[in-house]
C-alpha cells in the first residue's frame, strides 16, 4: 500500500509539502507530545475577520479595506469544524474555545454551538464549551448563545475610559455597549464571566485600578494579559509589555491581594484573591512568565489548519484531510502523528531581543487567543 500524507503550509513560502503519513490510529485520549503535555484544550477560530481594529491586534495600516480576508469556500463548515472536534475529544481534548477575528460574526454561530454542545468526552463528560468575544454583539447574543449549550464567555475590554478604550479599539466603538454586554452574559447564566484586559504599557496602564476597582465585588474575574509579540503587524516592543508582577503590584498597595492554587494544572493565568473577599482577578504573564511546560493547547485556524503553538509559522492541513475523502480513523492518526511530534515552547525561548519581524508568526486575529 502506498503511504498516504498529509500537506504542510510554510507561512514564508506559502508552499506546501506532503510530510505527514496518515495512518489510521484509534484514539486513547491518553496523547502526549514530545515533552509530556497532553492535548486538553482546542480554539477555534471561526472567522478571521473582525469590526474592531484593537491597535495591538488589526491596526488599520494593515487590516485595511485592501486586505485579503479569507474567501467563504475556504473557512469550515460547522459540520466539518463538529467532526474535527470529535476527533480531537477523542484524544482527550475536554475544553474547547470559540474565537476569531470576532466570533460572534460567523452567522449563525449558534448552530455550531448546538452542534459541539452534543460532543461528549470518551468518560462520558460535556464540554467546558466556552467564547472570547469582543462583547460588541453579546447583548444581542447572550440568550442565543446560551440556549444552544455555551457553558461561559470571556470579554476583552482594555479600558473604562471610554476615550481610551475607543483609542484603542479603532473603530470608535463605545464602552458602555461592552458594559452591557458582561451584564446581558451574566444574567442569562453565561457566568462567571471572565473580562480580558491587554495591558499595553503607555496607553491603558493608567486603567489597571480603575478596572480592578469597577470589577471589584462584582463576581466578573478581571484578568490582565500581558501585551505579546504575535504576528507580524503589530510592531511589539519589549518596552511596551507592563509585566504581571507590576499589575499586581499595583492593585495589592491598593486592595491587598494573596495567591491562590491555579483551578487545573495549566491554567494559563495565575490567580490572585482580594483579601476583604471581594472575589479574585488574574494575570497571563505570556512574555515575563513563560507557561510552555503546562501547555495542553492546540489551535485550529478557520481555514482548518492545526497550530500546535500560537507563535507557529506552520500550520498543518486539516481540511485537506476532510475534504480529501480521509477516514475519521486516518484524521485521529494525522493529529496523533502531529501532536506526539510537538515540542513548541517558543515563550520560554523567547528574549527580550525578539524582534516582531524576526520570523514569520500568524496574525492573532487569524488563530485566536
Ligand atoms: N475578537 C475576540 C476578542 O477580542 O475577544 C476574540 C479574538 S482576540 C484575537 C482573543 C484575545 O487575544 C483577546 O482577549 C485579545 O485582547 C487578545 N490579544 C490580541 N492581540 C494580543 C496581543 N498582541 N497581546 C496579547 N493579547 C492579545
Ligand atoms: Fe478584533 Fe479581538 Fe483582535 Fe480586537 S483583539 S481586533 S476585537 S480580534
Ligand atoms: Fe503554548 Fe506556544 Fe504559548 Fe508556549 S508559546 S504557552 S507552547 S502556545
Amino acid at each position: 500500500m502506498t503511504e498516504k500524507f498529509i500537506p504542510v503550509t510554510d507561512l514564508r513560502t506559502r508552499a506546501t509539502k506532503p510530510v505527514i503519513p496518515v495512518r489510521p490510529v484509534a484514539p486513547s485520549g491518553l496523547l502526549a507530545d514530545s515533552l509530556g503535555r497532553p492535548l486538553r484544550d482546542l480554539r477555534i477560530s471561526v472567522t478571521d475577520r473582525c469590526n474592531f481594529r484593537c491597535v495591538y491586534c488589526m491596526p488599520k495600516e494593515v487590516f485595511d479595506k485592501d486586505y485579503r480576508y479569507l474567501p467563504h469556500t475556504d473557512l469550515l463548515s460547522f459540520e466539518e469544524i463538529t467532526r474535527l472536534a470529535s476527533v480531537f475529544v477523542a484524544h482527550g481534548v475536554d475544553k474547547v474555545r470559540l474565537t476569531g477575528g470576532e466570533p460572534l460574526l460567523r452567522k449563525n454561530l449558534e448552530k455550531l454551538i448546538a452542534m459541539l454542545a452534543e460532543l461528549k468526552t470518551p468518560d462520558g463528560r460535556a464540554l467546558d464549551l466556552t467564547l472570547t468575544t469582543n462583547g460588541s454583539l453579546l447583548t444581542k447574543k447572550a440568550q442565543a448563545l446560551k440556549d444552544a449549550g455555551l457553558t461561559r464567555v470571556s470579554v476583552s475590554l482594555d479600558s473604562l475610559d471610554d476615550a481610551t478604550f475607543r483609542r484603542m479599539n479603532d473603530v470608535d466603538f463605545p464602552v458602555t455597549d461592552v458594559l452591557a454586554g458582561i451584564e446581558a452574559a451574566e444574567r442569562v447564566g453565561l457566568g462567571p464571566v471572565k473580562v480580558n484586559m491587554v495591558v499595553k504599557k503607555g496607553m491603558n496602564d493608567g486603567e489597571i485600578l480603575p478596572m480592578a476597582r469597577h470589577f471589584h465585588g462584582s463576581g466578573v474575574i478581571l484578568r490582565f494579559i500581558e501585551y505579546m509579540d504575535v504576528g507580524a503587524s503589530n510592531g511589539w516592543k519589549m518596552d511596551e509589555v507592563m509585566p504581571s508582577a507590576d499589575v499586581v503590584k499595583r492593585i495589592d498597595e491598593a486592595m491587598p491581594l494573596e495567591a491562590i492554587a491555579p483551578n487545573y494544572t495549566g491554567e494559563t493565568a495565575e490567580r490572585w484573591r482580594y483579601l476583604d473577599g471581594g472575589g479574585e482577578i488574574g494575570v497571563i504573564s505570556s512574555v515575563t512568565q513563560a507557561f510552555c511546560q503546562d501547555c495542553t493547547r492546540a489551535r485550529l485556524s478557520t481555514e482548518g489548519k492545526l497550530y500546535t503553538c500560537l507563535f507557529a509559522s506552520q500550520g498543518h492541513d486539516l481540511r485537506a484531510l476532510l475534504r480529501g475523502g480521509h477516514s475519521d480513523e486516518e484524521i485521529s492518526g494525522a493529529l496523533a502523528h502531529l501532536w506526539q511530534a510537538r515540542s513548541d515552547r517558543y515563550s520560554e525561548l523567547r528574549t527580550s531581543q525578539t524582534e516582531a519581524t524576526a520570523r514569520r508568526k500568524i496574525e492573532m486575529s487569524y488563530i485566536g487567543g
